[in-house]
């Protein structure tokens, strides 16, 4: 559908022939979930499938272009430089998903890429989603992760190629809509608003301003989801407006990390000297992508509104404006459920009691930040009236007893917190160890870290290591596009 709607933004491609395929990890419940037979996949023409090298009667493999802001320049031309949209499938339960693959080979937007991608950022993607997954957050999924037998050759030496089939609700992108905006024409534009309604925000299009009731649907799921990352510490690493979806999943895990510490300047990637997309950044640089989808939408806001540019430019404003309190409800939403307080709890009420925390998390006065996951675990504990777990982690216990008195005042629900705050997820030095050892042939440590992550919430007999965070000899970490 996205091919025949939008001619102007595909280009009808073919993956590269694999040389010596071999199926690494396959997501079976998804599969299934999408009509899939796992037994098929599993097999030779199936896993040509998994590659794009075998395309079923009726598919229409493309190349998607988009435009974005990386790292705040602007780039007239991205796209699926090395990526493809398989095609759609509609699930058991009757929604529309894109089976997209990455690392099948260069295409027109390559530019000076090689088209390829290496196994381990392959599984890592594999980790992340389908931790995000269990954890509850919007996000793209991972159906499998196929060895295509060519060495890919990196700064880092020649490593082992992978593909990774992924799932989407949509590849539309804040990138998409600068793109469409860019070519100047505005019956392009609408079209591509009219697809985003149609898929992700269809209450919008019962708006007598449907642009502005999209760009309105857009803000508050990436509030909504920017919210969710920021609970289980999660640092994105590349928050461009190419990987910021129109859906309100997330995607594109590249450089990502989860917090160990719980450091708002926390940044894990090379190439963010900056600290642009620092774990407490995101809240901020999301308004800022969600402007550039905008400032993209001004000319249809404009022809729904009947004003002229100033007109529209003043709509898009206030509406932008209203980011902060969309995001400040969202993550009350989300600390409510932390600390296991009723719905009912006003957000005056909790604000202040959030702010405290946070601080204390942070390191205090003057403190370490505290393990993130693992402190918030600790809390239910401590709403059960076991609170030596939760105090030893702070520095400042004077200030920690005060916030529990306060905290259990209010009656936390232990039991509802402990389906709130993760005991298991995919800590970096866990990931690090799967993905050495899957690189060099051993998929054990791989499948031992994937049953913890999938299982968030439940400390279950999985292995007190994967509830831990680094040891200090893993020291600081950085993560690679
Ligand atoms: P990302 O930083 O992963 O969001 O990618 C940014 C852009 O670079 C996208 O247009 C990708 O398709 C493209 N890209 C990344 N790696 C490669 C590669 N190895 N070959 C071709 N294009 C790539
Ligand atoms: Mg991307
Ligand atoms: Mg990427």
């Amino acid at each position: 559908t996205y091919a025949d709607a939008l001619p102007e933004l595909v280009t009808d491609w073919r993956a590269e022939e694999p040389l010596d395929p071999g199926l690494v990890v396959l997501n079976e419940p998804l599969a299934a979930s999408l009509g899939l037979d796992p037994a098929w996949l599993r097999g030779e023409e199936g896993v040509r499938f998994l590659l794009g090298a075998h395309v079923p009667d009726g598919a229409r493999p493309v190349a998607q272009v988009y435009a974005g802001h990386q790292f705040g320049g602007y780039s007239p031309r991205l796209g699926d430089g090395r990526a493809l949209l398989l095609g759609e499938i509609t699930t058991e339960d009757g929604a529309l998903r894109d089976l997209h693959l990455k690392g099948s080979g260069r295409t027109p937007y390559a530019r000076g890429g090689d088209g390829r991608a290496v196994l381990g950022p392959m599984l890592r993607e594999h980790v992340v989603s389908e931790a995000m997954h269990a954890l509850g957050i919007p996000t793209t999924r991972s159906l499998a992760v196929v060895a295509t037998g060519r060495p890919v050759v990196r700064e880092d030496g020649t490593l082992p190629g992978a593909v990774l089939a992924r799932v989407a609700r949509s590849h539309l992108r804040v990138g998409t809509f600068q793109y469409a905006r860019a070519l100047d024409d505005p019956a392009l534009l609408r079209r591509l608003a009219e697809q985003a309604i149609a898929r992700h925000h269809p209450a919008a299009a019962q708006s007598d301003a449907p642009a502005l009731a999209l760009f309105e649907a857009v803000r508050n799921a990436q509030a909504r989801l920017v919210a969710q990352w920021m609970g289980v510490g999660f640092v994105h690493g590349v928050l461009n407006t190419d990987n910021v979806t129109i859906s309100g999943e997330s995607i594109d895990y590249g450089p990502c990390a989860f917090l160990d510490a719980a450091d708002p300047g926390a940044v894990f990637s090379s190439i963010d000297h900056q600290g642009r997309y620092a774990w407490g950044n995101q809240p901020a640089v999301t308004g800022w992508n969600l402007a550039r989808l905008a400032e993209s939408l001004l000319p249809l806001i404009a022809e729904d509104a009947g004003v002229d540019t100033d007109g529209a430019v003043e709509l898009a404003t206030a509406s932008l404006s209203r980011f902060a309190t969309s995001y400040a409800a969202a993550w009350h939403d989300v600390l409510r459920a932390k600390l296991g307080l009723p719905a009912g709890l006003s957000d005056d009420a909790l604000a202040p009691l959030g702010e405290d925390l946070m601080a204390l998390v942070r390191g205090g006065e003057g403190g370490p930040p505290v393990d993130h996951t693992g402190f918030f675990r600790d809390l239910s504990a401590a709403a059960r009236g076991d609170v030596a777990p939760a105090r030893d982690r702070v520095l400042d216990v004077a200030a920690f007893d005060e916030w529990v008195a306060t905290w259990r005042a209010l009656d936390p629900d232990a039991d509802a917190m402990d389906r709130a705050n993760p005991v298991h997820v995919p800590r970096n030095h866990l990931v690090e160890e799967a993905l050495e050892a899957a690189t060099a042939g051993d998929l054990d440590p791989l499948r031992r870290l994937l049953e913890a992550v999938t299982s968030p919430y439940e400390v279950g007999d999985v292995d007190a290591r994967y509830r831990e965070p680094a040891p200090a000899s893993f020291g600081a970490y950085t993560t690679y596009c």
